[in-house]
C-alpha cells in the first residue's frame, strides 16, 4: 500500500460511530492508517443512566443550575467512556463538539467549526450519518451528515482567521441504512438509495463488542451490545455475504483503471451454497 489513509468518523451522539463504524475503525487502524473521531453532541440526554432514565419517574426535575450542572457531568463521563471505547478500537485522536442534543441544527457556527476541524486533520475519507435517514429535518442523525456535508464544501476553501489551506475529501461514506429495522415511518418510503459497500468485520467483531461495552451510561453494555451486533451487523453480514459486516452507502462514485471486483466476490463466487451457509452462520462468543 502507498501512503496510509487518514479517515475521520463523524458521529451525531457518542454511540453512533462505535454502533456505525467500529468495526470498520479496528481494520484501518491495525493497518496503520489514522483514524480519528468526530462526536458533535454530548449526548447527556440520549440513554443516559441518570438524565433520561431516573428523571423520567421523579416527581420533577432539579432546578436549571443543578441540572446543568448534573448535565455537564454525565457529557464528562459520556466522554470518558468513549474514549475507552475507541482505545480499544485502536483511535487516539476524539474531537468533542459538546453541542446539546436537545435540538440539534445546521448552524453557521458548527459548520465553520467541523470545516476549521477538517482543514486541520485532512481526512481522506469521511465516515458519517446519512443526511437523509428518518425524517430528514428532526432526526439528529440526518442533521449531523448535513453539517457535514457543508463543513466538507466549506473546507474546499478559505476562511479568515484559519491559516489552514483548504482542503477536499477523496470520499464519504454515510452510515448504512436499515440493517435489521423495519421500515415504520412515512419518511422510510423514500428512497433510491442503498447500502452499497459492506466491510466485512467478522475478524473485529469481538472488538467492537468490548468497545460498546464501554458505554454503560448508554445503557449499551452487556444484553444490549450482543444483541446489537447479532441484530444489526448479523443483518448487514447477511447482506454483504459475510458473519458480520457494517454497511455503508457511498456519496459518489468511484473511477478506475481495471473492473473492479473484491477478493470477497471472488472467493464468495468459488463456494458452493452451503460454504457460504457455515460461514455467514459463525457467532462471536459473547461471554
Ligand atoms: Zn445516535
Amino acid at each position: 500500500m502507498a501512503e496510509p489513509l487518514r479517515i475521520l468518523s463523524i458521529g451525531a451522539h457518542p454511540a453512533d460511530i462505535f454502533d456505525q463504524s467500529g468495526g470498520t475503525m479496528a481494520h484501518h487502524t491495525s493497518r496503520g492508517d489514522y483514524v480519528a473521531c468526530v462526536v458533535l453532541t454530548h449526548g447527556a440526554r440520549v440513554h443516559d443512566a441518570v438524565i433520561s432514565d431516573s428523571m423520567f419517574h421523579r416527581e420533577e426535575v432539579p432546578d436549571e443550575s443543578d441540572l446543568v450542572a448534573l448535565m455537564d457531568e454525565r457529557s464528562d463521563v459520556k466522554a470518558e467512556e468513549v474514549r475507552k471505547g475507541c482505545k480499544i478500537l485502536g483511535v487516539d485522536d476524539i474531537y468533542f463538539f459538546g453541542a446539546d442534543d436537545a435540538v440539534l441544527l445546521v448552524t453557521e457556527e458548527i459548520v465553520k467549526r467541523l470545516a476549521r476541524l477538517l482543514r486541520e486533520v485532512r481526512p481522506d475519507i469521511i465516515l458519517t450519518h446519512f443526511p437523509k435517514e428518518g425524517d430528514g429535518l428532526t432526526n439528529a442523525h440526518a442533521v449531523a451528515g448535513q453539517i457535514t456535508l457543508h463543513a466538507i464544501s466549506h473546507a474546499g476553501s478559505v476562511d479568515p482567521g484559519d491559516r489552514n489551506t483548504p482542503h477536499k475529501v477523496a470520499q464519504i461514506f454515510f452510515f448504512g441504512a436499515g440493517a435489521a429495522s423495519i421500515p415504520r415511518s412515512v419518511w422510510q418510503s423514500e428512497g433510491g438509495y442503498y447500502n452499497d459497500v459492506f466491510i466485512d468485520i467478522t475478524d473485529v467483531a469481538d472488538k467492537k463488542l468490548a468497545a460498546l461495552d464501554c458505554l454503560v451510561s448508554q445503557g449499551y453494555g452487556g444484553a444490549y451490545a450482543r444483541k446489537r451486533i447479532e441484530t444489526s451487523d448479523g443483518a448487514f453480514g447477511s447482506a454483504g455475504g459475510c458473519a458480520y459486516a457494517e454497511g455503508f452507502i457511498s456519496a459518489g462514485a468511484e473511477t478506475h483503471y481495471y473492473l473492479p471486483v473484491t477478493e470477497h466476490a471472488l472467493k464468495n463466487a468459488r463456494s458452493s451454497d452451503h460454504e457460504r451457509i457455515d460461514a455467514n452462520s459463525y457467532r462471536i462468543s459473547v461471554d
